[in-house]
């Protein structure tokens, strides 16, 4: 709630502060037990830091962030000590992009996938190894595996691993930043059926960050759209896709590939770049960029609304646009 992350900015001889980078500037979002929410936008919307700021993995500067513990009840992440966050931590996980970056090529599989086991004295011994053999299994490796290094393994079954990694303390949530955007598209499709099948058998929520619409349209059931730190429309993904109500989501939409030669491919609406959140134009942020801007835009920001059951949307045109979805043009026959 009102979470916001800003970045100070210095400048000249003395590193001065001269100014502040707003990454993330008053983001509410709710994950449900059992849900995936999409966070997309383009790069440098501030998605990452969302969810790193979600995890505690960088200090919000404002806002609150409440997990709701199966045991403890309501815990306040954003102002948790040391002990409180240990505690918590193994209820809330992380699937990075890089899956080549983000195991240690000097460890065994088996290694990495027990370590969160071994840090939190989880279990030892053939307890230990059981349960890594079963988390393998869990992700579609073999419990052999267990003896082998990271650069034995493709970009697919790494990202195996680390799922296998970030479901070995029984997590509630899972965020996964840009968790297939780095996979060819067959291994992509591989992977997201694997994390849907897992959040069916465990239960899991995803808070899912992701650039890639497509991706995103079938794993999702709400989607949260961002833009310069600001959410600028949300609601249920078959909503956001056939209808949606801010003209930054229809053209995000306009630039997902289309994969029928037999359909004409839209007209592009995404023009220019993301504005740097140092220095954000003046009222809506997407102004600049928007093929539906009013002399209103440029001096009013638009404040979130309302537009139907559960989706809201941050534009002053958002009841008057007649804004395309992707139904016609972009979705697959
Ligand atoms: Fe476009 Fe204006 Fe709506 Fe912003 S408020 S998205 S500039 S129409
Ligand atoms: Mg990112």
């Amino acid at each position: 709630t009102g979470l916001r992350k800003h970045f100070p900015v210095r400048g000249g001889f003395l590193r001065r502060r001269v100014g502040e980078i707003k990454a993330v500037d008053g983001v509410d979002l709710t994950v449900h037990r059992g849900e995936t929410v999409a966070l997309v936008g383009e790069s440098g919307c501030g998605k990452s830091t969302t969810g790193r700021a979600i995890l505690r993995l960088e200090a919000p500067t404002a806002g609150e962030v409440v997990f709701h513990h199966p045991e403890h009840g309501p815990v306040h992440l954003e102002s948790a000590d040391a002990r409180t966050l240990r505690a918590v931590r193994p209820h809330l996980q992380m699937v990075f992009q890089d899956p080549f970056a983000s195991l240690d090529s000097r460890m065994t599989v088996g290694g990495i996938v027990a370590e969160p086991l071994v840090i939190n004295k989880a279990a030892t011994g053939q307890e230990l190894k059981d349960r890594v053999a079963e988390l393998l299994t869990l992700v579609g490796l073999r419990p052999e595996h267990a003896n082998r290094y990271p650069h034995a393994f493709s970009g697919g079954q790494r990202q195996r691993i680390c799922i296998a990694r970030a479901l070995a303390l029984d997590p509630d949530l899972i965020v996964c930043d840009e968790a297939v955007s780095a996979l060819d598209v067959s291994v992509q499709a591989q992977i997201l059926n694997l994390l849907e099948d897992l959040q069916r058998r465990l239960g899991l929520a995803y808070l899912f960050i992701s650039h890639d619409l497509a991706a995103v349209e079938h794993i999702a059931d709400r989607v949260v759209v961002m833009y310069v730190g600001k959410i600028v429309e949300s609601g249920p993904v078959e909503q956001i896709y056939t209808a949606p109500r801010h003209p930054y989501t229809e053209a995000l939409l306009a630039a997902v590939p289309q994969p029928d030669p037999r359909v004409r491919t839209r007209p592009k609406l995404l023009t220019g770049d993301v504005p740097s959140p140092a220095s954000p134009p003046g009222g809506c942020y997407f102004h600049p960029r928007c093929p539906h801007a009013q002399p209103v835009c440029a001096t009013e920001a638009p404040e979130v609304r309302s537009v139907g059951d559960g989706h809201l949307s941050a534009c002053h045109f958002a009841d008057a646009l007649p804004l395309a979805g992707a139904t016609a043009a972009a979705r697959p026959p």
